[in-house]
Parts: structure tokens; C-alpha cells; sequence
């Protein structure tokens, strides 16, 4: 089957920035076979016609916990709501179903706000994957060791023991792949930590994990007269592996020990700014050469599992954090959203540009919106004027997922409606913590 997508203005993301204005991108099953300017060559079997569109790559989600929809507006103005109600709510009240119907909710929302592949770690992992391999999006999946009981595991053992059947069970897989998520440096045992980072070398995966996120966790560390990635480091942790989440207390030594080990980082302004915990300093990660990309974190972090959203946000604090607007220009903020999440998970020679040769992971943004006009530059229109509502079109390998701005695989209102059913006992167990929600 081939399809090409024509007279849009495709923004490649690849060494040189080309920008056709005028150009197409011809896909053969799930790859791409050729791009440029023009029509391009030879005929289709399906040509979509993409005039006053802009087509960029399918973005790449680097946190989340697509499973939590069901918390979405909860407690958002609470302090210390994981501790004081999330974490007794999910014991109590998360369900297999519930991890299944509320991940294919938030990869639907992803997919219709132009995600190709996202990274996530919660419970019931296998449910997420279910739901990913169903979707069609291409996903990065960890089951949430921590050291404390869980809704599918009594301590870290068990976690473990789930991640390893996880992992086994989804070797090989094209779209879906297992990797490890302990869940942060203060909630997982040194001895854990250690063997989730084993786990990782043996299946040759990716490791990510909340680090120097919280208040308390950098307290914790104060008190030790260290930090949570001398921490990671002393533990063996800090490699090629690890994907750190958030990072937004770092020392200047934190950011050569991630750049001189090769680790990489997921920037969530969404959830950081929300939650008033404080900007990461991206600029120094970035000068260190530290591989940075975006996160929406959980839907109820970031409230959106849109990166556009994300996208606006990462410039806005930055500029404001160094008090200098000339500091990442709009094509540098496309480049985290797309091939800076590729690269961080090691697989830029396969998706996050429109590459000949490479996943055809793509995004058509309709520019009729309001704010989309006037345009004298795409990438800039993309990270401050657009939205998820722009998303025109979807292809998640080589699969059109998303036409005409709707979703082809999913059907939201049977789906809302299932949610709503399974949520039925989570919303009852949520009224014990009504005085802070
Ligand atoms: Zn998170």
C-alpha cells in the first residue's frame, strides 16, 4: 500500500532542517520512501492532498501514566496529594479493567493530539500494552516497581518478578516494547534499584525513573549531604539506560555526571509548573549535551496528554528561568517534541524525522485555526499557535489513525461510556478524600 501526502508544508527534522513549503512525503506500508518538493514521483494508491497543512513528525511522549485518567482534576490545587491520597487511592481502587479502558482513553487523547510513541510506567503494565498494541501507537512500556504495596504487587520483589514476565512476554514485539520503571529514587529500596537496573542490561532496554523531582526526595538527600543522581550514580544506575524523568533540581556536578554517563532526561513542564515544584535547567542540560525531550506526564500531572500543550509551556518557562528570549527557538522546541524523544530512547535512526527510509510516524496540522494565521514560521505556529484540535491527520506506522481530525480505530463514546461504568467504584473510594479533592 502506498500513500503520499502532498502540497503541505513538510517540516523534516532531519540534519539540515529541510523545509519543503510546497513538498509531499510518500509512504510504502510503514515506511517512508521518499520526500521532498513537488508531487514526487510515480503514482499512490491513496494521495491526500495536504495544501495548508503542515506536516511534521509523529511526536514523541516520553513520560507517562496513561492508566490515571480516572484522577484527572483531582486534588490539583493539594499539596502532597501522591502521598495523601494517590497512592491510597490506586491501592485501593485501581483495577485491571480500569488500567485497560483508562490507557486506550489517554492514547486516544495522544494520538488525536499528533503522539506516535510514548513512554509510560504504571500497574497492570499488560493491560497498558493491550491497549497500545490495539491502538496502534508505538509505546515504551514499564511496569512500576516500588517498595511499598501496589495495586498488583505486595513490595518490590513482586514488582520486579511482574516487570521480568513483562518484559519476557513482549520481547520481539515491533510497536510494543518492555523496559523498567522503578518508580523514583526514594520510593524504591537501593537493593531494588539495583536489580530493576539488571533487569534493564539483561533485556537491553531502557530504564526511566522519577528523579529530583519531589521536595521531599531532595530533602532526603540534603539530609545525606547528596543528591538523587550521585545517588543513581553511586548505585551503578546513571548509563547509556537511564531515561530521568523531571531532573529539576540539579547541581552543576548532577548535569556532568548525566552528560559524562550518556544518560538522558524528560523535561514536564506541564506537571512541574502546575505543581509549583520549579523549572528545569534545560539550557545547562542542553550545553552539557545531555539528549533532552518532552513529557506530559499523567493526565492528572499535566492535566493533558497533548505535547503541544508541552510544547507551548518548555520555551515560556525557560526564557522566563534565564530571563533571555532568544533561548530555544521554536524549531528547537519541534525538535524535543519529535526526534530529541527519538534520540533519547537510542532509536533516532528509526522514527522522530520524515527521513527516507524511516517509520512512517507523520502529523498533518490543518492551519485554518485563528491563531494559525498569519505564518511566517511554521515552527513557530506549531509551538505557540496550535493545538490538539488542529491535528488534521495521524499516521502511527504507516496506519492512518487519525482523518479529518477524528479518531479511525477508536470509538470515543463507546469507550467514554465503558470508562464511566469501570470508574463507578473508583469514584465511591474517592469520596473518603472529598474534603481535599
Ligand atoms: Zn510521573
Amino acid at each position: 500500500m502506498r500513500t503520499r501526502i502532498s502540497h503541505a508544508c513538510v517540516l523534516t527534522l532531519d540534519d539540515v532542517w529541510h523545509v519543503y513549503p510546497d513538498g509531499y512525503v510518500t509512504v510504502e506500508d510503514d515506511r517512508i520512501i521518499d520526500c521532498g518538493e513537488g508531487r514526487g514521483d510515480g503514482s499512490a494508491d491513496r494521495e491526500i492532498d495536504g495544501r495548508g497543512g503542515i506536516l511534521m513528525p509523529g511526536m514523541v511522549n516520553l513520560h507517562c501514566h496513561a492508566a490515571m485518567v480516572p484522577f484527572r482534576t483531582m486534588g490539583d490545587d493539594c499539596p502532597d496529594r501522591l502521598r495523601r491520597f494517590l497512592f491510597p487511592l490506586e491501592n485501593s481502587a485501581m483495577t485491571e479493567e480500569l488500567v485497560y479502558l483508562s490507557s486506550l482513553y489517554g492514547i486516544a487523547e495522544m494520538l488525536r493530539s499528533g503522539t506516535t510513541t510514548f513512554v509510560d510506567m504504571y500497574y497492570f503494565e499488560e493491560q497498558v500494552a493491550r491497549a497500545a498494541e490495539e491502538s496502534g501507537i508505538r509505546a515504551y512500556l514499564g511496569e512500576t516497581v516500588i517498595s511499598q504495596k501496589s495495586p498488583d504487587a505486595e513490595n518490590a520483589g513482586e514488582g520486579l518478578a511482574r516487570c521480568a514476565r513483562f518484559l519476557q512476554d513482549w520481547a520481539g514485539h515491533d510497536r510494543v516494547r518492555g523496559i523498567v520503571a522503578p518508580h523514583g529514587t526514594t520510593t524504591v529500596s537501593p537493593q531494588a534499584l539495583q536489580a530493576a537496573h539488571q533487569l534493564a542490561r539483561e533485556y537491553d532496554t531502557i530504564l526511566t525513573l522519577h528523579a529530583s523531582e519531589m521536595d521531599y526526595e531532595m530533602d532526603a538527600f540534603r539530609k545525606k549531604g547528596t543528591t538523587p543522581i550521585r545517588f543513581l550514580d553511586e548505585l551503578g544506575i546513571v548509563d547509556e539506560r537511564l531515561l530521568a524523568a523531571h531532573c529539576i533540581h540539579l547541581t552543576p556536578d548532577d548535569i556532568a555526571v548525566l552528560a559524562a554517563r550518556g544518560a538522558s532526561v524528560v523535561h514536564c513542564p506541564g506537571s512541574n509548573l502546575k505543581a509549583g515544584k520549579g523549572i528545569a535547567p534545560v539550557r545547562e542540560l542542553a550545553e552539557a549535551g545531555v539528549p533532552v525531550g518532552l513529557g506530559t506526564d499523567g493526565p492528572s500531572s499535566g492535566n493533558t496528554l497533548s505535547l503541544f500543550d508541552t510544547m507551548r509551556l518548555f520555551p515560556i518557562a525557560q526564557k522566563t528561568r534565564y530571563h533571555d528570549r532568544r533561548l530555544f527557538p521554536a524549531r528547537e522546541v519541534v525538535y524535543a517534541a519529535t526526534r530529541g524523544g527519538a534520540r533519547a530512547l537510542h532509536a533516532d535512526a528509526l522514527y522522530g524525522s520524515l527521513e527516507t527510509g524511516k517509520k512512517a510516524d507523520l502529523v498533518l496540522v490543518s492551519t485554518e485555526g485563528l491563531s494559525l494565521f498569519p505564518m511566517y514560521n511554521p515552527y513557530s505556529a506549531l509551538v505557540y499557535g496550535a493545538g490538539s484540535a488542529d491535528v488534521y491527520l495521524v499516521m502511527a506506522d504507516g496506519r492512518i489513525v487519525v482523518e479529518n481530525g477524528r479518531l479511525t480505530g477508536i470509538s470515543l463514546t463507546e469507550l467514554k461510556s465503558d470508562l464511566q461504568r469501570a470508574m463507578r467504584p473508583f469514584s465511591e473510594a474517592a469520596e473518603k478524600y472529598r474534603n481535599m479533592i
